[in-house]
């Protein structure tokens, strides 16, 4: 948490940033009252994000765990059995014994848990581990759920071209979501090097498409990713792939440049990662300010490009962000 905090002051201001991101922001930091808190903010948030609310449903909603897994590790019961999807096993919020043994020196990981899931949602584990006849069933769900959406927009689902739309569309949500499916340990695979190189390196204009999570629709851009081993370098097809799996799943900007950066900082252990994101968000664009050519840029920097200017100044000149 420190280290996000203090990340988190060298971040490029993003004007995506939105209420709901500083309400998180400014209960990470009295934390102590959290609780109390927790509880104000989420119902602001709440009541602020549909004005439908009732009170009763806000007062639901207070009792939530915060999205953010900064803000409350332990899971509450009662919120288990409210998302019936869920059973107490999909969930692994703490890292292992053996994970923390790996690293005593680190705070645990939300980054990569016991098995490298990586901060899974409620349904992840349930959707990795489903067989033939689940996955049948889930499609059908989609399906359904697509066909609503089809006729709540005034269209007739019945009609030619929409009939395959459903099944269609079901499957392509399910691949823009994949990486809820896919887990850092199996794409790393071992692909760490003891070469004793200690030298910047950079992969640059690494193509991304993510999701939304706020509007369900896709910001598209481009990342830069760079570290300075100790000593192990990972194998550098590793690193697109590990921004492809976070970007695969729902994001905030903002989110996914920093889940890259300390999956990073959690396999290989450098001495600095800097994630760079620049993309543009088709719900700023398509709809809302219809700023059709702003780029929102984000960026994560731990390590030695956090504590050392130079170094962060020189991988922004190398990346091309800093003319
Ligand atoms: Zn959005």
């Amino acid at each position: 948490m420190a280290r996000f905090d203090s990340s988190s002051g060298s971040e490029s201001p993003s004007p995506a940033i939105d209420g709901e991101k500083n309400t998180k922001r400014s209960k990470s930091k009295d934390s102590g009252k959290k609780r109390s808190r927790d509880g104000d903010s989420k119902g602001a948030n709440a009541a602020g994000a549909n004005g439908a609310h009732t009170i009763g449903e806000r007062r639901s909603s207070v009792s939530k765990p915060a999205r953010d897994f900064r803000d409350k590790p332990e899971p509450s019961p009662k919120k288990k059995k409210r998302r019936t999807i869920s059973t107490p096993a999909t969930v692994k919020e703490a890292p292992t014994p053996d994970e923390a043994g790996d690293s005593p020196a680190r705070s645990p990981s939300p980054f990569i848990d016991f098995d490298g899931l990586s901060r899974p949602s409620v349904g992840t584990r349930e959707r990795l581990e489903e067989d033939d006849a689940q996955k049948e069933v889930r499609l059908a769900r989609m399906k359904g759920a697509v066909r609503t959406l089809l006729e709540c927009v005034g269209e007739d689902a019945d009609r030619e071209g929409l009939l395959a739309t459903p099944a269609r569309y079901a499957k392509a949500m399910l691949h823009f979501t994949k990486g809820y499916q896919e887990n850092v340990r199996d794409i790393v695979n071992g692909a760490i090097f003891q070469e004793g190189h200690n030298e910047m390196v950079i992969v640059k204009d690494i193509e991304i498409f993510s999701m939304c999570e706020h509007h369900l629709v896709p910001f598209t851009g481009k990342m830069h990713i760079g570290y300075i081993p100790a000593n192990a370098v990972i194998g550098i097809s590793k690193l697109p792939r590990i921004a492809e799996m976070f970007a695969r799943r729902l994001q905030i900007q903002e989110r996914l440049t920093k889940d890259v950066a300390n999956a990073i900082m959690e396999i290989l252990k450098p001495q600095g990662v800097a994630v760079v994101m620049e993309s543009s968000h088709l719900c700023m664009v398509m709809r809302g300010v219809q700023k059709t050519g702003s780029t929102t840029i984000t960026s994560c920097v731990l390590g030695c490009f956090e504590s050392k200017e130079k170094t962060r100044n020189e991988f922004l000149s190398l990346i091309g962000v800093n003319r």
